[in-house]
């Protein structure tokens, strides 16, 4: 079927010590890292879930279920495999609009950054990406179950 479709994505990782943090694509040199079967990229996972979803009617952990194939796979390997996946199907991305909420680490530094990234590892253009974050106040982590979470919202075109 032709025309628009959009997609929404969720993903939540845990925080654990030892860094660089994979967000967004993006090596955030910190002493934390989101626990994961993959490199736990949620900002990536909720994106290709949006995108799966949008133009397959399936999820990212249909496509990339865990498994030894898919050990510490890169959040831009599943955003390049997405990608392709969406090509196959006869899909092209309109625009990505992702939102990241954590109370740590600040992430204003890295937000263009992690937009370009993505946007390199999905094959599209700066500007078909918007990469945003957000506090939670401390009401949703603690620092004994801290965490991040992603939202991504996803517009596809079928021509
Ligand atoms: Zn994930």
């Amino acid at each position: 079927m032709k025309g628009l479709r959009i997609g929404s994505g969720f993903d939540i990782h845990m925080l654990v010590p030892g860094g660089p943090l994979m967000l967004g694509c993006v090596a955030i040199p910190v002493e934390m890292h989101l626990k994961g079967h993959s490199d736990g990229d949620c900002a990536a996972h909720a994106t290709a879930d949006a995108l799966l979803s949008a133009g397959l009617a399936t999820d990212l952990g249909s496509v990339f279920p865990v498994s030894d194939v898919n050990r510490g796979i890169s959040g831009c390997t599943i955003l390049g495999k997405t990608r392709q996946l969406l090509d196959e199907a006869g899909f092209s991305i309109v625009n990505i609009d992702v939102s990241i909420i954590c109370d740590r680490p600040a992430l204003v530094d890295y937000m263009p950054a992690m937009g370009s990234a993505m946007a390199k590892c999905l094959g599209i253009t700066d500007n078909a990406i918007t990469v945003k974050a957000r506090h939670t106040e401390g009401f949703i982590f603690r620092e004994s179950s801290d965490g991040i979470i992603a939202l991504a919202m996803v517009l596809v075109e079928k021509l």
